[in-house]
């Protein structure tokens, strides 16, 4: 398989889903400007990103573009974070998830599992692998762990060399493409009969599907290991739209703090500075060894096209653009 490891670390592309029913029937249109396929202008501000997709992308577009090379760079013993980030109903878990099992529409998670299957399946040396899986997700600054729901509120902690951990978190070991995504199915079931209503939950917590590989080869005893953290953030939205939709001001708040402190970390990362503050939320202390330094890095910022949402699509523009 020919995937080649990308050399740059921080990737934003910005993706425009098509209009919805209601976006239709509001008929607002849209007064975004494409320039190029890298740059949208919004009420004369010019926001450049690494690609942006719009309505007509493909699935296998997106992923080819802001996935396909950290597969690459996973398998070499790096690690990565991909994010869908943006307001609710912009497309995050259309982009992450898609329709799983349909090859045109599932997403970016599903294909990562297929390419790294494919790549295993295609080693000629004698090497082995291990790949475990954890899927977990952080509410109101607590890790829920979606594969065993006893564990409602797992600590972070360090290891020897200083690297935090979410402690206690079940952590499965898988050996086909199938596997991976019945933990998948197992994880989503179970986030789903916890809460009340699984649209409002989703989009009020991170959900964070981890995948680790490590490789022996049998013959040089060169060993690699690769993470992998594929997460769907939390509605982007502003309070006074949350608490139009039931969201609870600690809620709405505490959403807010950690999608701004993942902002912070991720700036200070691309700004080069020497502090980055990876302690001021749960989100970037768990993504700390797999955001920044060596690791690889794609922000994949969803949009609304039209321009009933269109202060929304600003903020969540101007959020990727930080990252630049
Ligand atoms: P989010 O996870 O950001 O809340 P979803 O991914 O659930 O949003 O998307 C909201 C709706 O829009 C879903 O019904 C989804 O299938 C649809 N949708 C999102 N992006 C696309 C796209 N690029 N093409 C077609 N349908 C999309
Ligand atoms: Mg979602």
């Amino acid at each position: 398989m020919s995937i080649e490891p990308d050399a740059v670390s921080i990737k934003v592309v910005a993706r425009f889903r098509p209009f919805n029913d209601k976006e239709l029937a509001i008929n607002a249109g849209s007064s975004f400007k494409f320039i190029g396929d890298e740059c949208v202008n919004i009420n004369g501000k010019t926001y450049v990103f690494d690609k942006i997709f719009r309505e007509k992308a493909t699935q296998e577009d997106v992923y080819t573009f802001s996935a396909k090379p950290i597969v690459a760079d996973i398998l070499n013993g790096y690690n990565g974070t991909i994010f869908a980030y943006g307001q609710t109903a912009s497309g995050k878990t259309h982009t992450m998830e898609g329709v799983l099992g349909d090859p045109d529409w599932q997403g970016i998670i599903p294909r990562i599992v297929e390419d790294i299957f494919n790549y295993i399946y295609s080693m000629e040396e004698n090497v082995e692998f291990h790949i475990k899986v954890s899927y977990f997700e952080i509410y109101m600054e607590k890790i829920r762990d979606l594969l065993d729901t006893t564990k409602t509120n797992l600590p972070i902690h360090e290891d020897k060399f200083r690297v935090p951990y979410v402690k206690g978190v079940t952590e499965r070991f898988v050996g086909s493409p199938e596997e991976i995504m019945d933990v998948i199915g197992e994880g989503k079931s179970n986030r789903a009969v916890s809460v009340t209503n699984m649209n409002e939950h989703s989009s009020r917590s991170h959900s964070v599907f981890q995948l680790s590989i490590s490789q022996v080869n049998m013959e040089s005893q060169q060993k690699l290991n690769g993470k992998l953290y594929l997460v769907d953030l939390a509605g982007s939205e502003k309070v006074s739209k949350t608490q139009a939709e039931g969201m609870t001001l600690d809620e709405a708040k505490n959403i807010n703090k950690s999608l701004s402190s993942l902002g912070n970390v991720i700036a200070a990362l691309s700004e080069g500075q020497s502090h980055i503050p990876y302690r001021d939320s749960k989100m970037t202390r768990v993504l700390q060894e797999s955001l920044g330094g060596n690791a690889r890095t794609t922000i994949v910022i969803c949009c609304s096209p039209s321009s009933y949402n269109e202060s929304e699509t600003k903020s969540t523009v101007l959020f990727g653009t930080r990252a630049k």
